[in-house]
């Protein structure tokens, strides 16, 4: 038997208004046969508690109950404030933003690509593995690179030996590609940040919790 949360939003009002019209929710989610584990706020009864957190997005007072509801209890009551209207100037910033993510991103991943390229197609037809010592043919090792959002993966592994597993790209490559997705990293928490969306004044709460499936 597992958990979901559920929750409902209200705008801010007296706490026994909250503590009413959630009760009234819960019971009205509740079927007549009701027997428990609906993964719904008909597990609860009322608000157990209320944290006044002002946090500045749904999502964060989200995290919170997430983070600190413990199934079987009343719901938890976390106040947040309403994203403001989007102008135009944050259109203009979140579009320039995603444009930037993008060609950091094209950068990233076509360098990669060439990178393992460059192995697949080098001069010497043949790798010897450090580790094991075999002699390769670079032709017809297995699985050139996939990629994913530029960054290359494997099992962790860009080009393994097909005996030993170890890697087979040098580490001067390996520290290119890595250098790339550190960068990705940057310019993705840098495109996530100017997609925030910002608060208003408007306080709303975020009620309800784990309940039981
Ligand atoms: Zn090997």
């Amino acid at each position: 038997m597992g958990a979901i949360i559920d929750t409902r939003v209200y705008e801010d009002a007296p706490r026994d208004d909250l503590k009413r019209r959630f009760r009234d929710a819960c019971s009205g989610a509740r079927p007549r046969d009701h027997e428990g584990y609906s993964g719904t706020i008909a597990e609860m009864c009322d608000i157990a508690k209320f944290f006044d957190k002002e946090f500045p997005s749904e999502n964060d007072a989200y995290s919170f109950i997430s983070d600190n509801h413990q199934k079987w209890d009343d719901a938890f009551a976390v106040s947040f404030f309403r994203p403001a209207k989007e102008t135009e100037r944050d259109r203009k910033r979140k579009a320039k933003a995603k444009a930037a993510y993008d060609a950091v991103e094209k950068q990233v991943s076509d360098a990669a690509r060439k990178i393992i390229e460059a192995f697949f197609e080098a001069k010497s037809r043949f790798v010897t593995c450090k580790s094991c010592s075999s002699k390769l043919k670079r032709s017809l090792l297995p699985g050139r690179i996939r990629y994913q959002n530029g960054y290359a993966y494997s099992n962790g592994v860009t080009v393994a030996c097909p005996l030993c597993k170890t890697e087979l790209l040098s580490v001067t490559a390996l520290n290119r590609i890595k250098a790339g997705t550190d960068k990705l990293a940057k310019a993705k928490a840098k495109f996530e940040e100017a997609n925030k969306s910002k608060p208003s004044k408007k306080k709303a709460w975020l009620i309800g919790g784990w309940c039981s499936s």
